[in-house]
């Protein structure tokens, strides 16, 4: 139960901070003069990235950068989780991978902005673009089959470390079960 609820703050944090970083960094990067920042769902108000003077492009990047970078962050993460988690003890390794989640499940966003008919962060990227329909389904589902994919490679290492486990408890088993047998 503990546990649970620490995985879902953790989620909690770090999906809308990555979000904002997301927005933060890419402002940055078209040296757009950011003027407040709030990161969690604790502050005064919701979080968000206030800026000014940006570019109509700059605009629809920095909106876009909220879906993109925390997305990519996130599987960086969790890549680095498959490869490096197993040398950490377990309660390191479950925040490491819920800290990757959170960063990763803003890439379900903007599918659920399509389905939903809210107004997306990637709208303004498909219309400076002038994408067509069918690009900007593809457009939004992309991020989102990206962190499925990412969740089907921990759900497998996950799988593949539990028969290991098995397989290395079953001798003993096997053993006791034959001796008990005789
Ligand atoms: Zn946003």
């Amino acid at each position: 139960m503990f546990t649970a609820v620490g995985a879902l703050a953790i989620i909690m944090i770090a999906l809308p901070a990555g979000h904002e970083l997301g927005h933060y960094l890419t402002a940055q990067g078209f040296h757009v003069p950011v003027e407040d920042t709030t990161w969690t769902l604790l502050g005064r108000t919701p979080p968000s990235v206030q800026y000014r003077d940006a570019s109509v492009s700059a605009q629809a990047w920095i909106a876009a950068g909220g879906v993109f970078l925390p997305t990519t962050l996130g599987v960086l993460v969790l890549l680095l989780w498959l490869r490096l988690s197993a040398k950490v003890p377990r309660a390191i390794r479950l925040l490491w991978l819920m800290l990757g989640f959170g960063y990763a499940l803003n890439g379900a966003g903007p599918t659920l902005d399509l389905a939903t008919g809210r107004f997306s962060h990637l709208q303004r990227l498909a219309e400076l673009y002038h994408l067509g329909r069918v690009e900007v389904a593809g457009l939004h589902l992309a991020p989102l089959v990206v962190v499925l994919c990412i969740t089907g490679l921990v759900g497998f290492h996950q799988f593949r470390e539990r028969l290991r486990d098995q397989k290395r408890a079953e001798p003993i088993g096997s053993a006791n079960a034959a001796s008990s047998r005789r």
